[in-house]
């Protein structure tokens, strides 16, 4: 098995988790997460997204969470990524002090449609306008449906391609696959990966899987082997899409950290910090969680006490 010394996970638990619930999360309470997740050792962590109050109400106070985290992390040890859907939104995150962003584009065209009323080639325009008004903003392009949508089924990889190739004609260069709502299997993961890294090898394209079929994990071992070092998860296997029904949580952290060093692989995140974070959502949040290790014991994890 070919595998890494290595890789970086990035928590997206704060934006795609969040932005889940119904129910209002207190800022407090969001604040207090993701001080868990810094002290878990996260380098990257999506702290929100800049979309319109009436689309996503639980991300109505993503000023606030912004402004707390840059007042308090100035250190600059760890990267605050929020998500933007349009020049508006990375406009009041710019402003705000945040320097990295994500971007989303469906690969499907109905999906698209109904994230963000546009065309793919509408966002690529969208996108463009983004860069340059902001050229020092780092953009993290998310292409999501890759692996499947819920409207128009298979993506074909041309489409696929074809976004790669605009987004790098406007200027960006670090991409993100997304399995919006969880479809592929292990094999497609490989042949999808090396289908692109055929025509892109020196992307180093990021991951962001969904586990609603229980294939998360088998497409992370499937991936590592195709080359891919960084991993999009959401503690507690929080998450799924406003806009695509049927998606459910995101890959959980503490399992795919629990993993991969097992596997030897480092990661960098301290679990049982994590796991003190996730207990933290499980009895102030009570969501249903996707996450295994949320339930072992701790006698059968070695922890005491
Ligand atoms: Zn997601």
């Amino acid at each position: 098995m070919k595998l890494p010394k290595d890789v970086r996970i990035v928590e997206v638990g704060p934006r795609d988790g969040f932005q889940s619930i119904k129910e209002w999360i207190p800022t407090e309470l969001k604040l207090q997460i993701i001080d868990g997740l810094i002290k878990s050792n996260f380098k990257k962590i999506e702290i929100t997204s800049f979309v319109h109050p009436k689309a996503i109400p639980q991300m109505k106070d993503a000023k606030e969470i912004v402004q707390t985290l840059l007042q308090k992390y100035d250190d600059k040890n760890v990267i605050f990524n929020a998500l933007v859907p349009n020049l508006f939104g990375a406009k009041a995150a710019y402003e705000l002090g945040i320097r990295e962003v994500t971007y989303v584009i469906s690969a499907s065209k109905a999906h698209n449609r109904a994230n963000v009323k546009r065309t793919p080639r509408e966002s690529f325009d969208g996108l463009k306008e983004l860069k340059d008004t902001y050229p020092d903003l780092k953009i993290n392009l998310a292409i999501a449906t890759v692996f499947g949508c819920p409207y128009e089924g298979d993506i074909a990889i041309e489409q696929v391609k074809w976004m790669i190739e605009q987004g790098l004609h406007v200027g960006v260069d670090n991409f993100t696959l997304a399995d919006t709502i969880g479809v592929a299997n292990p094999r497609q993961m490989s042949v999808v990966l090396k289908e692109l890294k055929k025509d892109f090898k020196d992307i180093d394209f990021a991951l962001h899987l969904h586990d609603t079929r229980g294939m998360g994990l088998a497409n992370v071992l499937s991936a590592l082997q195709c080359g891919v070092r960084t991993f999009e998860s959401a503690l507690g296997g929080l998450g799924g899409c406003p806009f695509a029904p049927g998606a459910a949580g995101n890959i959980a952290s503490e399992d795919l950290v629990n993993m991969l060093e097992n596997m030897d692989i480092k990661t960098g995140v301290k679990l049982d910090k994590l796991l003190n974070t996730v207990k933290i959502v499980k009895e102030k949040i009570k969501p249903i969680l996707t996450s295994h290790m949320a339930y072992v014991d701790s006698c059968s994890t070695g922890e005491k006490g």
